[in-house]
This record gives structure tokens, sequence and C-alpha cells, in this order.
């Protein structure tokens, strides 16, 4: 094992601090890595195996679609794109969908959305004059949005932004659950208020209700957009397709990947049609890959799997069995200080940092994750059941206790 890692640290950008495994196959909620040690997986690669592994009908979807076709570009159409994007907005009761290859160009399109709304709604050549129109957006501290360049502008985290700047410009930060803090941000330039419904890697974080109905009822006051990120919160980890589900609240645009296409790389970008009527048009926004035909056969076979298997039924049904849990770690490890999350997505902050807590569940044969440094997440693949969620415990029981 150590000449592939040795060999690995030689060829691979230093860009992350990995744990000395190299993972061979999944198969349900497990995972082997290449000496055919089985881990328990609450980690889903970032909240992405929606479905665990091997998933048959889904392997079997995406086989039929290689033989097909792969790729085409957007200038014609394809089936799986076609179907993809219906089957997209039947769930979210968005009017438009456009692909991308990421997360974070799924943000990076959703921005150039806003800016582009701004420039309509506030006439081209008018007010400010000239191509600098400059739309502002309002972002959230403790965000997380992405690596490139112009989703790193709206991540409230200078960790990630510091070395990049300058960024792009007319961003504001405000802070999560405070509306007032939002209200004193905005100027006759805001198009946009953006944040995610479920704050992931800023520490599991939820938008609260009352939160969400303000920033809404002033958005629609101001003609201000409403972009929510449910890159990681999306696809029925809370127990809804959406998160903003949970809250009726509806965004203008919607920013999804991760388990869209459950761990074939894909993401989207959908809006209303009174946003897509004054935003991206013909030669506005394009990508080459985006929309491929078997990325969208991978989105498309999952929303399928989801209605045929209930997946949202069953996360509803598995959750509390997970926040039970969890709240019994709560009340029996002193360091381990709260509970916070909706459904399958759940953060547990401790008062000390939780490396060694990863390090010691891996050598059990448990993947779990942080989100910052106190804090442990759970996001499982959707499909667990009840006697995961005991093994999982167990195992956690065990190594917090070692602390
Ligand atoms: C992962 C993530 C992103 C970025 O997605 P990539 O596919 O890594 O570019 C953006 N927003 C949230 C909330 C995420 O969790």
């Amino acid at each position: 094992m150590q000449e592939y890692i040795t060999q690995a640290e030689q060829d691979l950008l230093h860009t992350y601090n990995r744990y000395g495994i190299v993972f061979d196959r999944g198969e349900g909620v497990y995972l082997y890595d290449k000496e055919g040690k089985k881990y328990l997986d609450f980690f889903s690669g970032i909240a992405v195996n929606a479905l665990g592994y091997h998933y048959q009908d889904f392997d079997e979807a995406l086989k039929e679609q290689i033989d097909k076709l792969l790729h085409i570009s957007n200038y014609f159409y394809n089936e799986p794109a076609i179907q993809a994007a219906a089957k997209l907005k039947k769930a979210s009761g968005m009017d438009r969908v456009f692909f991308t290859n990421s997360g974070a160009e799924a943000i990076e399109g959703a921005l150039k959305a806003a800016r582009k709304y701004a420039y309509t709604r506030d006439g081209h050549a008018g007010s400010f004059g000239g191509g600098s129109a400059g739309g502002e957006i309002i972002a959230m501290n403790h965000s997380f949005h992405g690596r490139t360049m112009g989703a790193l502008a709206v991540t409230g985290n200078p960790r990630y932004r510091e070395a990049f700047e300058p960024l792009i410009g007319n961003i504001r930060f405000a802070d999560m659950n405070d509306f007032e803090s939002v209200k004193g941000q905005v100027t006759e330039k805001t198009c946009a208020v953006l944040f995610e419904t479920l704050q992931g890697e800023g520490g599991i974080y939820p938008a609260e209700k009352g939160f969400m109905e303000q920033v809404k009822a002033l958005c629609e006051e101001r003609d201000i957009l409403l972009i929510l990120d449910e890159i990681q919160c999306g696809m029925g980890r809370t127990g809804e397709m959406f998160a903003w589900q949970h809250y009726g609240i509806k965004p203008d645009i919607m920013a999804c990947a991760k388990a869209i296409g459950g761990g074939v790389p894909v993401g989207a970008f959908l809006m209303t049609e009174r946003v897509a009527e004054k935003s991206l048009a013909a030669g506005d926004h394009g990508t080459t890959y985006g929309g491929n035909p078997f990325a969208c056969q991978a989105v498309s076979k999952m929303l399928d799997l989801f209605e045929e298997n209930d997946i949202i039924g069953h996360v509803q049904k598995i959750a509390p069995c997970l926040e039970q849990c969890l709240n019994e770690l709560v009340s029996e490890f002193d360091f381990v200080k709260a509970r916070r999350g909706l459904g399958l997505m759940q953060g547990l902050e401790c008062s000390v940092p939780v490396g060694g807590v990863i390090s010691g569940c891996l050598e059990k044969g448990l993947v779990l994750i942080n989100a910052g440094s106190n804090i442990l997440r759970f996001v499982p693949p959707l499909v667990i059941e009840k006697e995961h969620v005991d093994e999982m415990a167990e195992i956690l029981r065990t190594v917090l206790a070692d602390q």
C-alpha cells in the first residue's frame, strides 16, 4: 500500500491533506480499500453517493448510455438532457435548467444569471452608465460555494479567499439567520441574496424559518433574487427533495450538484421563468460538457430511482434514528456539545478538534468527515438502514471514549 501512496504523493498536487487509504470499490453502504478492509460509509464522497455503491439499476442505466452516446455538446439536443431537465423541473417547481459539470460551475452560472438580471432590470446603458452596472450580491459569512474565482468571491471564509484576491467585486457579506444584517447590506444595486439553505462546510447550520421568510419578503419587495445553494443539502438529503421545501420558500435561482448525478460529475442551476426572461440569453453562457448525455442519464436515472424507491420517505423514516443516536452521544460525552442538522445531514459540535476522532473511526472501519475543525459531519448514503446507524454509533462511541 505504501508504494501507491508514495507514488501519489509525488504525482498529485498537494491541495489536500489526504488520509493514507486507497479506496478500491463499494457495495451498498460499505467501501473496501485496496487491501480488502471494509468500511461503513457515513461520508458518501462528500454527500454525493446518495444511493451508496454498486446500485444495480443505476449502474446498468449508465452502461447502456455508454454504449449509445457519451457526448455531443450543446449545439444539439440529446434525449437524457431533455429527460433530466423535465424531471428536475417537476421535482423543484422551477422553470429552466442549465446543466454544469460541478457545483462551483452551478454557482458561477447562478451569479452570472443574477448579474444579467440586474443589467436588464437597471437598464444596461442606464443609471450606472456604460458597462459597469455591476449588480451587488449579498452572501453569508461562514458560507461555502466552491473554489473557482466567482464562487470564492461569495464564500464567506477568509481562509479560502485571501491568497486569491482580488476576486469579483460588488459582493457584500451578512450573517446567516440574522435578517437585520442582510437588510443592512441592501442598496439600490443589490440584485441577489445567496445562501446555502443548510450551511455544510461552515459547520452544519440550517437556515431558520423566520429568516427565510423575511429574506424572501425583502427580495420580493425590492426586486432582488433569492439564490439558494442546494449543492450539498439538496437531492433528498434533508428529507425533502430540496431543503427549501421544508420552509415553503421557493428560490428564484437554485444551484445543485453533488448527489444529483449519484457520483457522475454533474451540476445544474435552475431558475424561474421570471428570471429567465430577463437574464441569460443565447451567447451569454455556455459549456462544452455541461448537459452531456452520460451525465444527464445519471441525473435522469437518479430521479427515477428516487421516485420508484421512495428515497425521500426512507430518509424521513431513518433520520430520527440518526438524530436520536447523536443526541445520546451529546448527553454521554462532555466534549460533545450539540447536534445540528436536518434529515441525513447532521453535525456534532465538539469543544475540541475532531481530527483524532476521524482517524480513530477510519482505523475501526468507519468513514466520517469534519465540517470545520470542531464539527463531525454525518452525510451517509440515503439508503442506510437502522442497523447501519447502530453500527456507526457503536464504533463512534468506542472512539469518543478513547479521546
Ligand atoms: C461542494 C459544494 C460546492 C462546490 O461544489 P464542487 O462540485 O466541489 O465545485 C458549492 N456549494 C456547496 C454548498 C457545496 O457543498
